[in-house]
C-alpha cells in the first residue's frame, strides 16, 4: 500500500498563545537527550523539551528557527506539538532584552558565589541558571538565523 502523507502539521504553542502553525516537512526539537528530528509517519512521542533551538523545515525546503525554552512535544498521526514554557522566531527574538537578561543572570549568580547576597534577598541559584540558559540560548539562536 502507497502512503502519500509527506508532510507534519505542526504546532508551537506557549502560555501567551500559538508561536507557529503550518504544514511542514521536517521539525527537529531539541528534547533532553538530544536533538530529536521528526518527519512524516514517526512513531507516537512524548518527550521533554529542553532549552534549546528548534528547527523546522518548511515544504519548500528551507528553514524556520525558534528558541524554545521547556516543555513537552507530542507526536501522533503526522501531528507535532510543542508545548514550552517560552517560544519565539529567531526574526523576533529582542536581542537587547536576552543580553540584559543574560547580565542579570550572570550578576545574581556572581552574588552567590561570591557570598554577597545582600541581606533580606533571596536569589535562587537554579532559577537564575535557567535564566542564563535561555538568554544564552536566544543570542546564539539569533545569531544563527
Ligand atoms: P526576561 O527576564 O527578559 O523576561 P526570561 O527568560 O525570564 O527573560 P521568559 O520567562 O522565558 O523570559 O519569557 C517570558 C515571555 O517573554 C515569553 O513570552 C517569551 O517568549 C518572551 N521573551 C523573553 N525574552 C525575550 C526576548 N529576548 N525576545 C523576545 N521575547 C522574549
Amino acid at each position: 500500500m502507497t502512503d502519500d502523507r509527506h508532510f507534519l502539521r505542526l504546532e508551537v504553542v506557549s502560555p501567551d498563545g500559538p508561536v507557529f502553525a503550518g504544514d511542514v516537512a521536517m521539525v527537529v526539537v531539541p528534547a533532553l537527550r538530544g536533538e530529536l528530528g521528526i518527519l512524516p509517519r514517526h512513531a507516537p512521542l512524548v518527550a521533554q523539551l529542553a532549552i534549546g533551538e528548534l528547527r523546522v523545515k518548511t515544504l519548500d525546503d528551507t528553514w524556520i528557527r525558534l528558541a524554545v525554552a521547556e516543555g513537552f512535544v507530542k507526536v501522533q498521526f503526522d501531528k507535532v506539538i510543542v508545548l514550552a514554557d517560552a517560544a519565539e522566531l529567531a526574526g523576533e527574538i529582542d536581542v537587547a532584552r536576552a543580553e540584559s537578561a543574560l547580565q542579570r543572570a550572570k550578576e545574581r549568580l556572581a552574588l552567590i558565589r561570591d557570598g554577597k547576597v545582600p541581606a533580606g534577598e533571596e536569589i535562587d541559584p537554579y532559577r537564575e541558571t535557567m535564566a542564563l540558559r535561555r538568554a544564552k540560548n536566544r543570542l546564539a539562536v539569533v545569531k544563527k538565523g
